[in-house]
């Protein structure tokens, strides 16, 4: 139900007169307003009511207002609700335990930040004090975040009005559907990819690489599922030449591929993991560092020049408590696996045989691209002003998408029930059928 009285137009208009938002030119913005949500679904204030399987920015992983989050970060509230970072809390330790706990061997502490950005920005800085060396490895098709190193270690577009970090090189990561390596077949792309991992490596001199920073799956940048032993091979090129492995699991992580860890499935263990959204849900802003034991005892005698006035906020530890403990209690990591693999991604895979505009369906778990070409042969992206007009079409059909470039990605929260799939793929299959290029 609306939740003020006030209509989309009303409060869509007083929220733009007085919020300068994200990544937008200010003038002509029109926000839809959300009023309110509880699990898969939200409502605005004209009382239309949406899926959402954008889980906002690839957050709401247990959907919105889980009873258990809300009673979680209640309970903290009235308990202390604010302590700065260089106290004991034991919450914030709890937290960190329960994330520790699906953390492969060897991962000993975690250094909480305010989200996403701010820990992969402490991962790197940490890699440049235990290696004494400087420049980051990532990947073009990539987003670390919004702050110094992390916006200019991001791949897309976003980095290049804000590059003044120093010491960020770029290579291409394997992404067979539009390879930058001629491959035609999963083994080729992931053999040339780490062949030019390597080469850039050895081009740039080893000696002055602190880090590889990778998305386990590019998120934001097409959802682009490694292929088997891609990130094995990154990590025995970081062994040969001294290099640390930043795996970052800010939209993969906490159950998105139906995993805990999207790098679970390939058989690699990174010496840092960045997390963020999914970790509670977003429902307080927070993200961190997890340590491996070598990482971490670097520190025992050197100052960590590192801190946030936020670093373990209660309420963030609280969130995550909660959000952990519901995780393992309502099997929603297994739930997201048996989903992608037996409904959504069957179901999509349907769309993709039935609708031209798809060229490519691709993903795992409840993380899914679906390319949108204007030809199928020559793969040409369908232009983003109609990728626009399709993205409020499907709103209008009561759903709310992630849309970004020339892709729809379908990411609704990991304990989306079967019925809502099914209502969702409708509603793609609808759009897609009324769709005119
Ligand atoms: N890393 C990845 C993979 C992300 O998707 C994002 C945000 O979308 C970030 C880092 C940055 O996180 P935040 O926006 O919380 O700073």
């Amino acid at each position: 139900t609306p939740s003020d009285g006030r209509s989309n137009a009303e409060v869509g208009a007083d929220d733009a007169s007085v919020v300068f938002h994200s990544w937008s030119k200010q003038g002509g913005l029109k926000p839809l307003p959300l009023a309110g949500g509880r699990g898969t679904e939200v409502w605005d204030h004209d009382g239309n009511h949406y899926l959402d399987f954008s889980t906002q920015l690839v957050f709401t992983n247990m959907g919105h207002q889980h009873p258990k989050i809300i009673a979680g970060i209640t309970e903290q509230l009235n308990t202390l609700a604010t302590v700065a970072p260089a106290h004991g809390n034991a919450t914030r330790a709890e937290a960190a335990r329960l994330i520790l706990k699906r953390a492969p061997e060897g991962f000993e502490k975690v250094f909480f930040t305010a989200g996403g950005a701010d820990a992969n920005e402490n991962a790197i800085r940490m890699a440049r004090l235990v290696t004494g060396r400087d420049k980051v490895l990532s990947r073009y098709r990539s987003y670390h975040g919004n702050t110094g190193a992390a916006i200019v270690a991001t791949g897309d577009w976003r980095r290049i009005p804000n590059e003044y970090a120093t010491g960020h090189v770029h290579f291409f990561g394997p992404f067979l559907y539009r390879s930058e390596f001629w491959a035609s077949s999963p083994e080729e792309e992931c053999a040339r990819a780490l062949h030019h991992l390597e080469r850039t490596v050895q081009a740039e001199g080893p000696e002055s690489i602190a880090a590889v920073l990778l998305e386990s799956v590019p998120g934001t940048a097409g959802i682009m599922v490694p292929p088997p032993g891609y990130l094995s091979g990154v990590r025995a090129i970081c062994d040969r030449y001294g290099i640390t492995l930043i795996l970052d699991e800010v939209m993969a992580g906490f159950g998105r591929t139906g995993e805990w860890f999207a790098f679970d499935a390939h058989d690699v263990r990174p010496d840092l993991i960045t997390f963020a959204k999914g970790v509670n849900s977003g429902y307080v802003p927070v993200g961190g560092v997890i340590i491996s034991s070598e990482i971490a005892h670097a520190f025992d005698d050197r100052v960590f020049p590192g801190g946030l006035t936020y670093s373990g906020h209660p309420l963030a530890a609280g969130s995550i408590v909660a959000t952990q403990r519901a995780m393992a209690e309502e099997g929603a990591v297994e739930n997201a696996k048996r989903i992608g693999a037996d409904v959504l991604g069957p179901g999509l895979a349907e769309l993709g045989a039935k609708h031209d505009v798809i060229g490519e369906v691709r993903g795992t778990g409840v993380f899914w691209a679906l390319e949108l070409v204007a030809d199928r042969e020559t793969r040409e992206p369908l232009p983003a002003t109609t990728v626009a007009r399709l993205k409020s079409d499907i709103i209008g059909r009561g759903l709310l998408p992630f849309a970004t470039d020339n892709r729809i990605h379908v990411v609704p929260p990991i304990n989306v029930s079967d019925d809502e799939v099914a209502r969702a793929l409708a509603i793609y299959d609808e759009a897609f059928t009324a769709f005119r290029p």
